[in-house]
């Protein structure tokens, strides 16, 4: 078994989608799990629908929501997946779910909103994709994930319950095996015990296709991109990239951590944990090899450079310049796990204490807020934070060139720098 997951990038048009009967075809003999995320830009067009219903504007969220209706059933028409009946009224049951909760009063919390409303795109690209795919004669069942994702409430970063979604993933999926070789879903979302809808955090279904790959012991993971493989920078901020042909999970995790873009932090976990392959492939040229990530440890890498914008330093410094010590450390690290959150950086000194975090204002407001019992805060605002792993000297000092450096740490395979405003 296989687990395919096709991007938000790879699904995010007409043609584009038509290229995917070409890709199974070469597998046709194998049994997948496709997870697909919404198509193209839709869960930003969603989290516009969100803010604008808990703003209590009904009109713009109807406006909003009304087109990505619109720019859904015409994708669907183009394919000729919106003459089945079935599919219409799935359509019409997914854009009724919204609809109907776009006329309440919120009385709940935005992220409880935002996990109700942004879901649907997932369900959308799903349910159009399938159809679209057993027009072409390649036959799938669709799959509802939020009947096997069990997760906690912790809407817009759910955590999985593994024990329910294992013995979910035995008792409904396994079986639909028996009876076709493809088995079509969403990642990026999942439910609760009371069926309300949740999300995994943005960027989730490579996270979704990992757990699926974890569960049913599958023989590989391929995530399908618009790119050629994993890259040593982002080819927007860097002009030379180099594609990387084989790396470690060891130095994924790292580099997911640190920020780049190359898949969701979370998804090496499962993977790693039952030594399943990750192939990262290129929809538009299946052919290329991409890139493989497998449990190797890979040491002549070329320096990976990622670029984390819009971060803030907050400076806390002890009120009677006793030493912040211990004591000021874990006070510290139990506000930061209070309001999950996850600083990029952190420095101590004697009566000092400085995180870089990425620039979230509510969690800020929250963290200064709490930190201020103990600490004077002070907010540095506008920075960037450059990491670069098996760094080269002369790279970093060119990279660096002409900027402020404001904290700087060195280890033997990585360097990070805050700098005052790096424009890409
Ligand atoms: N559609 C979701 C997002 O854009 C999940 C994903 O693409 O992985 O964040
Ligand atoms: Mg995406």
């Amino acid at each position: 078994m296989k687990v395919f997951k096709f991007g938000g990038a790879s699904v995010d048009s007409v043609s584009r989608i038509r290229s995917l009967p070409s890709i199974l075809n070469n597998y046709n003999s194998e049994k997948i799990l496709i997870v697909v995320s919404a198509m193209g830009k839709t869960t930003n067009a969603l989290e516009k629908v969100a803010e604008a219903f808990y703003n209590r504007d009904l009109s713009k969220a109807l406006e909003l929501f009304g087109k990505i209706k619109q720019q859904h059933i015409e994708i669907a028409e183009s394919l000729g997946a919106a003459d089945n009946n079935l599919m219409q009224l799935r359509m019409i049951d997914f854009f009724t779910e919204v609809e109907w909760l776009l006329h309440d009063k919120p009385a709940k919390t935005f992220n409880y909103y935002y996990d109700q409303i942004v879901c649907i795109g997932e369900l959308l690209s799903s349910a159009i994709i399938s159809y679209f795919l057993q027009t072409t004669g390649i036959s799938n069942l669709w799959v509802d994930v939020r009947d096997v994702f069990a997760t906690d409430d912790q809407f817009r970063a759910a955590n999985i319950n593994w024990e329910i979604t294992t013995s979910r993933i035995k008792e409904q999926i396994i079986p639909l095996f028996e009876n076709t070789k493809i088995v079509l879903t969403q990642g990026f979302i999942g439910a609760t015990e009371a069926n309300e809808s949740t999300t995994l955090g943005r960027e989730g279904s490579d996270y979704s296709a990992a757990i699926f790959a974890n569960l049913l012991d599958a023989e590989s993971l391929t995530i399908w991109k618009d790119v050629k493989g994993v890259m040593n920078a982002d080819p927007k901020s860097f002009p030379d990239v180099i594609y990387i042909r084989e790396l470690g999970y060891d130095e994924v995790i790292e580099m997911a951590f640190y920020g780049a873009q190359v898949i969701h932090p979370k998804t090496i976990k499962p993977l790693q944990n039952k030594n399943i392959p990750l192939q990262v492939k290129c929809f538009l040229e299946p052919d290329l090899p991409g890139t493989l990530i497998h449990a190797k440890h890979i040491s002549s890498l070329p320096p990976i450079i990622v670029l984390k914008q819009n971060q803030v330093l907050i400076h806390l410094s002890s009120k009677d310049f006793s030493f912040v010590g211990e004591e000021g450390t874990a006070r510290l690290y139990n506000i930061l796990s209070q309001l999950h959150i996850q600083p990029n950086l952190l420095q101590t000194g004697a009566v000092i204490l400085q995180l870089c975090i990425d620039n979230i204002p509510d969690k800020i407001e929250k963290l200064a807020h709490a930190a201020s019992q103990l600490f004077n805060v002070h907010i540095e605002n506008g920075l960037t934070l450059l990491t670069v792993r098996h760094y080269q000297k002369d790279l970093f000092e060119k990279l660096i060139q002409g900027r402020s450096i404001v904290l700087q740490q060195w280890s033997s395979e990585t360097v990070q720098t805050l700098l005052t405003a790096l424009q890409p």
